[in-house]
Parts: C-alpha cells; sequence; structure tokens
C-alpha cells in the first residue's frame, strides 16, 4: 500500500488551501492523497453559492493569488470574478467557479479520491485513513471537513433548512400566504434571511433574538467585528429597516421562556439561524476528547485541523478573542502554521 506523506480531508476552501500550501512548502504533490466525496468546493460551492459574500471581490482574488500551486495566472478562463468591482461583495458562486479550476488543476498533481474518511487510527507512527470502500497510509493528516448549522429543537414548527432560506430564490417554495415564520438568531445569517423573507412578501415574521445586532466597522489597519459583525448589503439592510421602524409584518423580541412560552404558538414554520457546529468527524481511534490549539491547528501528533470546523483563535487589537472564519483568513493562517506541522512529529 502506498503511503502517503500528507493526506488531506475534505475539499473545500480550507482543503484547497490547505492543498496549495503543502505544495508551496516542497512536499511533492504525488505525496499527497486528498480525500471528499464530490470534490466541488465543499459548502461554499454547493449549499451556500447563491448566497451574498460578507468579504470583498478583492480578497476573494488574493486568495486566488496567494498559492503559487494554484497557477492562478495561467487559468485560460476569464472568471466573471476577475471583472467584478474589487470593493464591492458577490454572489459565493463568483468565487466559486474559480475555485473549481483549482481543485482541478491541483488534482491532476496530488493523488485523489473521492470517498469519505470514516475512521483514523495510529499504528507505526503511521495514520491508517479508512475510506468508504478504500484503505490508504499517510504520515500526517490534516481535517478540513467543514461544519453544518446548529438547530434547536420546537418539534411543533416545520423547519425551513437555513441554507434555503438563506436563499432568495429557494425561500420562496417554502412559505404560504398565511404563514407566521419564527426566526431564531440576530447573526449575519438570521439577518439575510429575515431580509429575504421580508423581501419574498412573508405574511408575518417573529425574529427570537439573545444579542443585538453588531455591525463591522473598517478601520484603518484592521476590522472591529471582523467575524461576527454585520457586512454588506446585509449590513446596510439591517440599518435601514432594522435600526429604525421595523417593517410592519415583522417582530422582533428578546429569545427568552416567557416570550417563546407567548409568540412560539403562533407560528408555524421556523429557520434557525444560531451558529455552525464542527461536521462530524471521522472516528478517531484511541484518541478521547478531541481538542485542538487554536493558536497553531494541531490536534495530535500529525493530525491537524483547518477551516470552520477548526479556525484560529486570534486576540484583535482591542483584546476581543476571535475565531478567524473567511478564506482569506484561512490562506493567511495556513501560511503561518504549514511550516510548523511540517516539523511537528508524528
Ligand atoms: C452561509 C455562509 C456564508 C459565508 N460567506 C463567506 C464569505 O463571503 N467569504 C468568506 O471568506 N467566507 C465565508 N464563509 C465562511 C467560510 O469561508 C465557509 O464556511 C467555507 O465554506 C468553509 O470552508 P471549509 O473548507 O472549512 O468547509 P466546507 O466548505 O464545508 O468544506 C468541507 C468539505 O469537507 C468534506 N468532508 C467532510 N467530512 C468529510 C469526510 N469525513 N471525508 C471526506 N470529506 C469530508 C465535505 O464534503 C466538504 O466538501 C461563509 C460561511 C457560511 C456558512
Amino acid at each position: 500500500m502506498t503511503t502517503y506523506q500528507w493526506a488531506v480531508i475534505g475539499a473545500g476552501p480550507a482543503g484547497i488551501a490547505t492543498v496549495g500550501k503543502l505544495i508551496d512548502e516542497g512536499i511533492p504533490p504525488r505525496e499527497i492523497a486528498w480525500i471528499d466525496p464530490q470534490f466541488n468546493v465543499g459548502d461554499f460551492g454547493t449549499i451556500w453559492r447563491n448566497v451574498p459574500s460578507n468579504t470583498t471581490v478583492k480578497l476573494f482574488l488574493k486568495f486566488l493569488h496567494a498559492s503559487p500551486a494554484f497557477a492562478y495566472q495561467t487559468c485560460p478562463h476569464d472568471f466573471a470574478l476577475n471583472q467584478a468591482n474589487p470593493d464591492e461583495t458577490c454572489v459565493l458562486e463568483r468565487m466559486a467557479e474559480p475555485l473549481r479550476w483549482v481543485t482541478e488543476h491541483l488534482q491532476k498533481q496530488v493523488q485523489a479520491f473521492y470517498s469519505v474518511a470514516e475512521e483514523l487510527a495510529m499504528t507505526n507512527r503511521h495514520w491508517q485513513v479508512q475510506l468508504k470502500n478504500n484503505k490508504i497510509t499517510a504520515k500526517n493528516v490534516v481535517l478540513a471537513i467543514g461544519a453544518e448549522p446548529e438547530t434547536l429543537y420546537y418539534p411543533t414548527l416545520s423547519i425551513i433548512p437555513l441554507q434555503d432560506a438563506m436563499d432568495k430564490l429557494n425561500i420562496q417554495h417554502h412559505i404560504n400566504k398565511e404563514d407566521t415564520i419564527a426566526v431564531f438568531g440576530s447573526s449575519h445569517s438570521a439577518i439575510l434571511v429575515l431580509r429575504n423573507l421580508i423581501e419574498t412578501h412573508a405574511n408575518r415574521i417573529i425574529n427570537f433574538y439573545r444579542s443585538p445586532l453588531r455591525y463591522a466597522v473598517y478601520l484603518k489597519e484592521w476590522i472591529l467585528f471582523d467575524d461576527t459583525g454585520l457586512k454588506g448589503s446585509t449590513a446596510k439592510w439591517a440599518r435601514d429597516y432594522l435600526d429604525g421602524t421595523l417593517p410592519p409584518q415583522l417582530e422582533r423580541v428578546y429569545s427568552n421562556d416567557e416570550n417563546i412560552e407567548h409568540y412560539l404558538p403562533q407560528c408555524n414554520k421556523v429557520v434557525y439561524a444560531v451558529g455552525f457546529k464542527r461536521r462530524l468527524l471521522p472516528s478517531i481511534k484511541n484518541i478521547g476528547h478531541l481538542n485542538y490549539i487554536e493558536q497553531c491547528g494541531i490536534i495530535a501528533p500529525g493530525l491537524f485541523g483547518v477551516g470552520i470546523a477548526f479556525p484560529e483563535a486570534k486576540y484583535n487589537p482591542i483584546g476581543v478573542l476571535e475565531h478567524r472564519v473567511g478564506l482569506w483568513k484561512f490562506m493567511d493562517y495556513l501560511q503561518r502554521v504549514v511550516p510548523i506541522w511540517l516539523h511537528y512529529p508524528a
């Protein structure tokens, strides 16, 4: 059986950046195994593709040019992203298109496995990676497995999946004239859902929130609330419609027991926009509780994590700890941690 130097599990933006950075650091591409069931840019390129971005075109282009292994300057296609205004945001699909090209470009060099990694086990200082119908061995493994929306449990309500509620076209298939829709949350995703519901003329919406709205502020050297604040067109919509007089079909109530008891029975459908949790891991033999070091992604000897499932934690200039999630942030982080990973022994 071939023993790979590295196995990268997941081909979303974080997996793509990891493969690129490993090659940039001198790992021969043939010694990298790359595992994903679809190789279609992860959730970014599939379920979220019609969602407006919260980062600018400029940052997406910076990501595409940051890894020499991507060879983006040799790409023969002139994607719409290249022509877009660098200071504006765009739908995620605009960035997914070039990322699909980068994925294909990297797949030609590394060993790609269209499969799911089900189990990891360490033997003789090597990781055995059990795939659905295959087994590979690698000295080091990177988990770039992504995250899923969190949910709450109110069984009397029918759930509108977050991925549909955040998509202006799909949400229409879920709403009827007489619906009263509960929306839990007040983050970027929740506000986008409120906007979509109002713009598709939903009858009545009740937003259960825990925190006040928080806006990202672009300062000279850094962005306040970069990871948690409202940005772009969603921030503008929130200022126009939520900070002033609410649209007549929308009520916003603090999410406590009393309000839930009073308002929830008036609703028949619900959208949970209450955050994301790490996707289920492959089972890992002989490692009990799984922790990662939030400043460098080390999980265990020869086992590392990156992306939305294992984000970097970093203090911003005013001392607030933030978990850095976003394409450019993954790339910037990998540029610093891959050289460390190369020296961390399995
Ligand atoms: C709604 C939304 C909007 C966002 N907008 C932006 C934005 O505008 N700009 C920005 O920079 N960031 C944005 N982000 C943040 C972030 O960039 C994305 O979440 C991004 O998709 C995270 O990339 P990832 O590679 O970590 O995870 P994913 O994109 O989820 O990819 C994970 C991949 O791993 C695969 N996988 C999982 N388990 C296994 C397994 N056991 N074996 C094999 N494969 C496996 C999955 O099938 C998937 O292909 C957004 C996030 C969300 C949720």
